[in-house]
């Protein structure tokens, strides 16, 4: 089976399986696991930060950097499509008494800086306290750009707001950028990095930032029953990843553009747009029902208008993707 649902779907290798087997232990709940000290260490140099926290999932990674930098009455703003506020449960608001205020993403997948201005809340007692702007890098696989990202950071200095990237796939921004990931990083307080998506660890999200927002957010993190123990086999994985497997996410990218190209100039498959990253998405009006069945009947599955390449997904898989597509056509 060709699997293109997710960059969450991908299978440790034999040699990340390796590292996770000869990881060194120890109970991090007591802060002596030296893999995962090592993996948080690394985390935060590789994104100019002062600290890192290793957490289970994206979404608790998210959740904490939340929950550091806002408390019950305040507001932060964020895409209405984001996946902090539409996948997440609704976490901040749950548990921490934080109201989203959602605005429209921009088709470049930003949030329009005169949007966001109009959001925040003058000091009157009739509002929730804006207190945080949250982006997403990549925004459904679209790459933030740079000056954005600039002009973003300077609106929040001019009204004292703090900043959280959800940077999942924050990896793939950088390599499509051709910049160090700290360059992305420099533009936010907190950054959330997903290890489970295109760096194809089986478990783990790291949240990194400023020394007082990591150690707040570890506090939290232990509340949410994220506290675990001899998680160095895990962190072990990480460490391999983001050692190995960032600059293998070009290949992923090579791969979305090439079936973007071919679905164009060979098939009636129509696009929303061209890929920059290792998501291909399908015109939204594109009838997806029987190209899911015929694709299914080949062995390869798809979830709807988003492709996702990682991993698993060979260039003779990408070859066999494009012939089924053709017959389609
Ligand atoms: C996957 C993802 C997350 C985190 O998801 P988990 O499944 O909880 O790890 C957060 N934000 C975005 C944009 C994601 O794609």
């Amino acid at each position: 089976m060709i699997d293109l649902r997710s960059d969450t779907v991908t299978q440790p290798t034999p040699a990340m399986l390796d590292v996770m087997h000869r990881a060194a232990t120890g109970d991090d709940v007591y802060g002596e696991d030296p893999t995962v000290n090592e993996l948080e260490r690394f985390a935060a140099a590789l994104t100019g930060k002062e600290a890192a926290v290793f957490a289970p999932t994206g979404t608790q990674s998210n959740l904490i950097g939340l929950l550091s930098h806002c408390q019950r009455g305040h507001e932060y703003i964020v895409g209405h499509s984001a996946h902090t506020y539409m996948y997440e449960g609704g976490g901040a608001a749950v548990l921490g008494g934080i109201q989203p205020c959602p605005l429209p993403f921009a088709s470049d997948g930003s949030l329009p800086l005169d949007d966001v201005e109009r959001a925040i809340k003058p000091d009157d007692a009739h509002f929730a306290i804006t207190r945080l702007l949250c982006l997403e890098n990549t925004q459904a696989g679209k790459v933030l750009p740079l000056d954005y990202l600039e002009r973003f950071s300077a609106l929040a200095r001019r009204h004292g707001l703090r900043r959280h990237l959800d940077g999942a796939r924050v990896f793939n921004a950088a390599v499509a950028q051709d910049v160090p990931v700290a360059q992305i990083c420099q533009h936010f307080d907190t950054v959330s990095i997903c290890l489970s998506k295109g760096l194809a660890c089986p478990v783990g999200s790291l949240l990194v930032g400023d020394q007082e927002s990591i150690r707040s957010a570890r506090r939290w993190r232990k509340m949410l029953g994220g506290g675990m123990r001899q998680a160095g086999i895990l962190a072990a994985a990480g460490l391999y990843a983001l050692q190995h497997n960032v600059e293998r996410l070009r290949e992923d990218h090579h791969k979305a553009a090439k079936v973007a190209e071919a679905l164009v100039t060979s098939t009636s498959i129509r696009l929303r747009e061209e890929p920059q990253t290792n998501m291909v998405m399908l015109a939204d009006d594109m009838v997806i029902a029987p190209l899911q069945q015929h694709l299914l009947d080949a062995g390869i599955r798809i979830s709807g208008h988003r492709w996702v390449f990682h991993q698993d997904v060979s260039e003779d898989d990408v070859d066999r993707l494009l012939d089924a597509c053709r017959r389609f056509a």
